[in-house]
């Protein structure tokens, strides 16, 4: 290189489009892009990651800032993930600086050396081993904690023990200063299992499908795996790995945020004689980084996480399983919006490795790929050990009446399974007490000041809740209309349905699983607990309770408000309920103990029950498909929303009217329709008013193409610095 100082391309967390110039000192080495350095940025010093070089720029040489200094020596973003960030960032029309913020861990974002760190964990001292669990019984935090450092020879570190008790802190200064427990450093948290489990002997339609995987690990092959919750997919995940790992190769697994639990971890930690890594959001920040760079070093051979785990960088990528690839969990929903599942793809399109998406009702948009011969589709058609699936009954509640939430067929339903001591499992999709508060005199309903929505009533707080904004009232006990005092409660959210199952069931040990009742770190695991040990028989909660768990004693399952997504404001929601009864369905019953679901509904002639009936996914997504090629949504188009709110009324609709006009003025993209900007559906929420733009387009080519062009105006539009706006490419939610 010359004497003259040379230029770099840096990339900073903005919210601008671009990367910018910057100066090397002369007698800074080479910098590779992927490299992190120090750069003034404005007034604020930031850490930038290098780009690309240059020896020119659009800005005279002596306004250019010098790089601060560089933050490593080796970057720290190999070629083939940063070029994954970029095609993300262009993809998703989100800031590239931004993109790899979120790609990378937050200790890193910080400028902290890219290295492990030491971690403390705890084992028991050969005292404790001698000791008898019982003399703990009067502590139970004490308890449980020793019993999970008895069973975890190689030791437990303060993420593992918080997982396990919320006062571990002072359990563990407790069984320390008894001589019980001692504390270690160790270079991080990598341990190989010792003594992994044998596979079991695998069932024809399973090993078909590893086969069909395995042939060629070589080479980018998206597979669809399609087999109903217990089926065994899990199983066809870990007989690819064990290939994999073979081959001296790694495996990424993405899992949705609610899948991520000890048991499920525990199925790919205890298989394979290897180091696993997890990406949980139980990890500090240096726990993390230790995890990322275990993973980056090739080291770590399995790494498992939720959505943000799809840019861990893999040293020797050798799959990508997406479990539950339908689950919403994968879409961020705020500032870089990406996909996981389409990110993976991509990914192992790049990387040239299979990738493998599962699920037990795919969504339309990858099933519509599978049958287009785009994925290899591979079925497994029964549950394991001779498991039927459950009945399916409609409650046609035309007919019944139901008394708080639960008509009578249900709640004889729910005396028998007590009779015989098995567990009962009933869905409602709204917590609280009732989702209204309403004066019967005048018909006055508790409204949010802030949010276009009605407050929800929590008794047990005794509060009314605005589940929008959070907004918290005081209960009115006189209406504010007709100063009546006639007021009451209207509709049933899950603390009331639990309090009806107390009145009519007062022997019933009842579980409630919901965000309120989980809402203290551990309180979840605890109450999982309590349903797997038999200590519960019937468990009420939200769709928190559909996934990630298996409940093997409970032989009915009850869905009280099916009706909610049939008729939803989103094109998805039909979907969404057909998945969330699947997905549950799959979970009932055992083969010495069928399970029976029962559905109260007052459409029980829709189409999606009579495929639920059938446990007919196909035939649910010949009718879906259907449907969505007639009102052209998709995946039969492509679409980006753009959203905008203010404070103001009016503003937002103004500037996506602007918005509007400034793409129609554009060069002409025929098949890129722009539709008509309209409040949403929700149009005030916690005081802004929100509005948004649909454009849709049968390709997406076009549509980006158009959506680059577009947004390079958008920035200049006349209240594009007064309203808030963002584009969501591919959105899942349409509110
Ligand atoms: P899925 O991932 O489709 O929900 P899993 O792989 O978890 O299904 O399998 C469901 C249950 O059946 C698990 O308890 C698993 O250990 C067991 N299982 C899976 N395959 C077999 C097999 N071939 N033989 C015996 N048990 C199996
Ligand atoms: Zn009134
Ligand atoms: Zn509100």
């Amino acid at each position: 290189m010359s004497a003259t100082a040379c230029i770099y391309q840096v990339a900073v967390p903005t919210p601008l489009q671009r990367t910018f110039d910057y100066l090397a000192a002369p007698e800074m080495a080479t910098l590779t892009p992927g490299t992190r350095v120090r750069v003034s940025f404005g007034r604020r010093e930031m850490v930038g990651v290098i780009m690309g070089q240059s020896d020119r720029s659009e800005l005279p040489r002596e306004r250019l800032k010098p790089i601060g200094r560089a933050l490593d020596a080796q970057p720290v973003l190999a070629p083939s993930l940063l070029n994954l960030l970029i095609w993300a960032s262009d993809y998703y029309h989100h800031p590239i600086g931004e993109v790899i913020h979120t790609a990378l861990p937050v200790r890193l974002r910080e400028g902290a050396a890219a290295v492990i760190v030491g971690m403390k964990f705890w084992t028991l001292t050969s005292k404790g081993q001698a000791l008898d669990r019982e003399s703990l019984k009067r502590a139970p935090a004490q308890k449980r904690i020793f019993e999970a450092l008895a069973a975890a020879p190689q030791g437990l570190d303060a993420a593992q023990l918080a997982a396990i008790s919320p006062r571990w802190g002072a359990a563990i200064k407790a069984l320390q200063a008894k001589e019980w427990v001692s504390s270690h450093q160790r270079e991080s948290q990598l341990f190989s299992n010792a003594g992994p489990t044998r596979a079991p002997e695998l069932y024809p339609a399973q090993q078909s499908a590893i086969a069909a995987i395995t042939q060629e690990l070589a080479g980018f092959h998206p597979y669809l795996l399609h087999g109903v919750t217990g089926s065994g997919k899990t199983e066809v995940y870990l007989g690819v790995i064990d290939r994999v790992l073979a081959q001296g190769k790694q495996a990424l697994v993405l899992v949705p945020e609610i899948g991520l639990t000890p048991q499920v971890v525990d199925r790919f930690t205890r298989r394979f004689p290897v180091p696993v890594v997890v990406l949980h959001s139980g990890l500090n920040d240096q726990e993390r980084l230790n995890a990322w760079l275990a993973a980056r070093d090739g080291r770590a051979r399995i790494v498992i996480g939720t959505r943000s785990a799809v840019f861990a960088p893999l040293k020797h990528p050798g799959l990508i399983v997406v479990d539950e690839e339908h689950d919403a969990s994968y879409k961020q929903q705020d500032g870089f919006r990406y996909s996981a599942r389409d990110v993976a793809l991509m990914r192992a399109s790049r990387e040239a490795v299979p990738i493998v998406l599962g699920s037990a009702t795919p969504s339309l948009e990858s099933l519509k790929r599978a049958r287009e011969g785009g994925y290899t589709l591979l079925e497994l058609p029964d549950r394991t050990g001779g498991a039927g699936m459950p009945e399916v009954r409609l409650l046609d509640m035309r007919r019944l009446k139901p008394s708080d939430g639960l008509s009578l067929p249900l709640r004889e339903a729910i005396a028998a399974r007590l009779q015989r001591q098995e567990q009962s499992l009933l869905f409602l999709n709204r917590r609280g007490f009732a989702p209204v508060w309403m004066c019967h005199d005048c018909g006055w309903l508790a409204p949010c000041r802030r949010c276009d929505a009605q407050l929800t009533l929590h008794q047990k707080r005794g509060k009314l809740l605005c589940h929008h904004c959070g907004a918290e009232q005081e209960i009115t006990a006189r209406c504010p209309t007709c100063q009546g005092e006639n007021l009451h409660p209207l509709g049933e959210g899950t603390e009331r349905v639990e309090g009806a199952l107390e009145k009519f069931f007062p022997q019933a040990r009842i579980v409630r699983i919901d965000r309120d009742s989980t809402r203290r770190k551990g309180a979840l695991e605890e109450k999982l607990q309590r349903v797997h040990a038999g200590d519960a028989d019937i468990l009420v909660g939200t769709q928190m309770l559909s996934k990630g768990h298996d409940f093997p004693n409970v032989t009915l399952v009850g869905i009280l408000n099916a009706d909610q997504g049939l008729y939803g404001a989103d094109f998805r929601s039909g979907e969404r309920l057909f998945q969330m009864i699947m997905q549950v369905s799959g979970r009932a019953g055992r083969a010495d103990k069928p399970g029976e679901v029962l559905i109260q509904t007052w459409h029980p002639d829709h189409p999606v029950f009579a495929a639920l009936q059938r446990h007919d996914f196909h035939g649910f997504a010949d009718f879906a498909l259907t449907e969505r090629s007639e009102t052209g949504y998709p995946p039969y188009s492509h679409l980006a929303l753009l959203r905008a709110e203010s404070p103001r009324p009016g503003m937002a609709l103004k500037f996506l009217a602007d918005a509007r006009a400034l793409g129609l003025g554009l060069p002409p993209a025929p098949v890129v329709q722009i539709l008509e900007p309209a409040p949403a559906p929700m149009e005030r929420r916690a005081g802004r008013y929100r509005a948004q733009l649909l454009v849709q387009s049968p390709a997406r080519a076009p549509l980006h193409g158009f959506l680059g062009r577009w947004l390079a105006q958008l920035a200049e539009a006349p209240l594009a610095k007064k309203v808030r706006w963002s584009l969501d490419v591919d959105p899942l939610d349409m509110y």
